[in-house]
């Protein structure tokens, strides 16, 4: 009897250490895409072989949930809280919009969530066509300024005061944490989850650090640095991603929203922060701010991180960046 035990225990243990070791042989490098938000989305990740597609499955549907109730078509929640103008919002709805008005407040307004008629009007992805007139630019900025919106009474949505929402240069940056933190949930913690230049950065390639690499913004087919974050979010925002250009002029898709015109406070903004929502925001805003009152704001918003590469191709970072973004050796 008490050998048969014995035995038993034996045996349910060494299946046990079986299927462990298995399992652990069974950890591949993974990588699945998705095209979402007029970008691919690509997650790269150390799981194991069978449970892969499913978790990449998982992390998809939370920033495809993002990039259904965010983007700006039709039936969109967004769309439904521009189109009255006001209303009651979802948790995740709720949590961007506030945290855009928490930037556009920090960031003096050089970030701001209002600028949907302004971007309408500019139409950056319409391809080649005459900018917009001064004056309709002038009584298009009439239409926007994040100080218009104020929440609901009952504090569970927002009244927008005659202003429209444009969450682009956030929505994305949240859905890249929303997918990291569905990785993470799933036991995952070595992966990089890039989203069309935001990315998120978890633990190693099998050992090695990741390794990312910042385009030269005037030749971006070309690198010309690559370099090994520290677990976070690096987010790069750049005139070259989308623009239009008409009679030798280029018109990037960052609006200065002082201006009503295309920014111009730097040719590529990379920033290295906790979360990419947080990350995805200040590079917008650096983007507009230029490199002096860029970095004051990276340096109010600590441990934020910047690196700006200017309209002349010099390079400006913050003090703690080389620390967060090492160069990596090739
Ligand atoms: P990308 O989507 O290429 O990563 P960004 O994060 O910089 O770029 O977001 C750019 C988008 O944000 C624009 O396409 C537009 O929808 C919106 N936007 C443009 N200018 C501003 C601004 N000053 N503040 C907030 N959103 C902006
Ligand atoms: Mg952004």
């Amino acid at each position: 009897m008490r050998r048969r035990l014995v035995f038993a225990i034996l045996l349910v243990s060494f299946a046990g250490a079986a299927l462990y070791f298995l399992s652990q042989a069974n950890r591949q490098l993974r990588r699945e895409t998705r095209f979402m938000m007029g970008t691919q989305m690509t997650v790269t990740m150390v799981a194991p072989a069978l449970d892969a597609e499913r978790i990449a499955r998982e992390a998809f549907a939370k920033a495809e949930m993002v990039d259904r109730e965010m983007g700006r078509r039709p039936g969109s929640e967004l769309t439904v809280l521009n189109d009255e103008g006001k209303g009651t919002t979802g948790p995740h709805l709720s949590k961007v919009i506030e945290a855009a008005l928490k930037w556009a407040s920090g960031s003096e307004g050089a970030f701001d969530p209002t600028l949907a008629a302004l971007i309408d009007l500019w139409a950056v992805e319409k391809g080649p066509h005459p900018p917009p007139a001064q004056k309709e630019i002038e009584e298009t900025l009439k239409l926007t300024g994040y100080e218009k919106v104020s929440r609901t009474p009952d504090g569970k949505g927002f009244v927008l005061g005659g202003v429209k929402l444009d969450l682009g240069a956030i929505a994305k940056g949240y859905a890249v944490d929303l997918a990291a933190e569905s990785l993470k949930n799933d036991g995952v913690s070595d992966f990089l989850i890039d989203a069309g230049g935001d990315l998120y950065i978890s633990g190693t390639k099998k050992g090695k650090p990741w390794k990312v690499g910042l385009a030269d913004p005037r030749e971006p087919g070309l690198l010309i640095m690559t370099f090994n974050p520290k677990e976070g979010a690096v987010v790069t925002s750049g005139d070259y991603e989308r623009y239009f250009e008409w009679e030798g002029v280029r018109y990037g898709h960052v609006l200065d929203p002082e201006t009503g015109r295309p920014a111009k406070g730097a040719a590529s903004v990379t920033v290295w922060a906790k979360n990419a929502a947080d990350a995805d925001a200040l590079a917008t805003a650096l983007m507009v701010l230029g490199p002096e009152k860029g970095l004051e704001l990276v340096a109010k918003h600590a441990p934020a991180e910047a690196l700006m590469i200017d309209r002349e191709g010099k390079i400006h970072k913050s003090p703690g960046f080389d620390a967060v973004m090492p160069r990596s050796a090739e």
